[in-house]
């Protein structure tokens, strides 16, 4: 057809300033408000736990596109098995039946606990799963209000802001009411120091003072991902569920970040506190890049939902939910709990020296892979280092070593690398933080 010889496509350009320039003239502002680097990078290739810019100069990525990439960049079966399903249908509604959302969704429900009858419902972002987590828990229960955790990262759609407990991240609009952030139990720094019962006093005088005393529910990272690597102190979560449930609520964790075998030791976060949620929200590592994101929930509370219609385009979308079986799979056959787990703790090894040697660093923590690093400008007063972690950041960079950075006042290094990184990968990453830290 004439039509489509006459089409003239401009040939991509790599060059890094065309890019800039071309980012900053046809894409919205908004995308200028959070880039990993003073001057960020392109990336061109990945393989595994490797990236490459444009240029070729090659990154360890330890910040695994924002934890995205669970089993490796560009894995081959993963590629290969959406490239399959794309190239055989790439698209087919829930208005249709197709087998592999149906699959995907009994593979998925057989990671998590036994004897109950979970149900997946799959959507494309973190955010999307967050919103229809809380609209099941309010269909469900008949009750509004909803507790969520001081410095929490939940999503930045509508609903999903309205759980996130960080103010640089919400803007200035009426967001969804009822939803009531109480202090997150942060035991290097929370308001209630390294102790369990204030905070969930705290849980208890909220409910009697600020709600009817009939709740939808309460929703948590098991381990504070954006807000600065902030595991929840075994006890909390067992004690809050209590409280929750006796309140009428449902309990909802968001493994966003901490699910797909990131722990080590556990496919979730939850487990490790000995607490059973009764909806979970999973994204980032389901699809190992493929938009993808899903809510499982327990059968009786999903149907709550099912009184109206409900449909949105793309979820379930085949090609994604292809991707997200063969993420499964990999992680199983290539034993990627075991790897997170042994290579986890060398790291953590690793950084007890780094911190014995520089004073900078007030605190690490994590588990498995997803471990976070606080810069204190002195240990006892704690006062936050964000330009010195910056720095770090930005030389270990020039190193070929990408972390990320987070926390309320931007002093946390995070550290979240493809499950698949070897010992070798975390030895180097310990010397170029070391190094970098020498240098500031
Ligand atoms: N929950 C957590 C814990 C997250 O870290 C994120 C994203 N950083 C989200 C939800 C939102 O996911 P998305 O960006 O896919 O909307």
């Amino acid at each position: 057809m004439n039509s489509c010889k006459n089409y003239k496509q401009i040939e991509t350009n790599w060059d890094y300033e065309t890019t800039a320039n071309r980012r900053h003239k046809f894409l919205s502002p908004s995308l200028r408000t959070f880039v990993a680097f003073q001057k960020p990078i392109i990336l061109k290739h990945g393989h595994m736990q490797y990236v490459w810019d444009e240029k070729g100069k090659q990154y360890l990525d330890c910040l695994a596109q924002n934890l995205c990439i669970s089993v490796g960049h560009s894995h081959p079966f993963v590629t290969a098995e959406a490239m399959k399903q794309a190239e055989e249908l790439t698209h087919c509604t829930t208005m249709y039946y197709h087998p592999v959302p149906a699959h995907f969704a009994e593979e998925l429900v057989s990671k998590m606990p036994p004897g109950i009858d979970w149900v997946a419902h799959f959507v494309n972002s973190g955010a999307e799963a967050m919103d229809l987590a809380v609209l099941m828990a309010r269909l469900y229960t008949g009750n509004f209000e909803l507790l969520a955790l001081r410095n929490s990262f939940h999503g930045l759609h509508f609903g999903a802001m309205s759980l996130t407990g960080i103010s640089t991240c919400r803007h200035n609009v009426p967001l969804n009411h009822g939803i009531i952030h109480v202090n997150n139990p942060d035991q290097y720094r929370g308001i209630h120091g390294a102790t369990v019962e204030p905070y969930l006093k705290e849980i208890d005088i909220t409910i009697n003072s600020s709600t009817p005393g009939q709740i939808a529910g309460f929703i948590a990272e098991p381990i504070q991902g954006f807000g600065g690597v902030i595991p929840l102190p075994q006890g909390y979560l067992a004690g809050a569920f209590e409280r929750i449930r006796a309140a009428g609520g449902v309990c909802i964790i968001d493994e966003v970040q901490t699910g797909f075998a990131r722990m080590g030791t556990d496919m979730w976060g939850f487990q490790d506190h000995g607490v059973f949620p009764d909806i979970v929200v999973m994204a980032k590592g389901i699809g190992n890049g493929y938009p993808l994101a899903a809510v499982v929930a327990k059968r009786h509370i999903a149907e709550a939902m099912a009184q109206k219609k409900f449909f949105n385009t793309y979820g379930s979308n085949p090609t994604a939910c292809a991707a997200g079986r063969a993420v499964l799979r990999i992680i199983d056959e290539d034993r990627m709990l075991e790897n997170a787990e042994t290579t986890g703790a060398l790291l953590k090894q690793k950084l007890e020296k780094v911190k014995s040697r520089h004073d900078i660093i007030g605190d690490y923590r994590g588990r498995g892979l997803m471990v976070g690093v606080e810069f204190v400008k002195d240990r006892t007063t704690k006062e936050p280092a964000p330009e010195e972690a910056a720095r770090v950041v930005e030389t270990a960079k020039d190193n070929g070593l990408i972390c990320g950075r987070g926390g309320v006042f931007g002093n946390i290094i995070r550290i979240n690398p493809p499950l698949c990184v070897t010992e070798r990968d975390m030895e180097l990453l310990a010397d170029v933080l070391d190094e970098s830290c020498q240098k500031i």
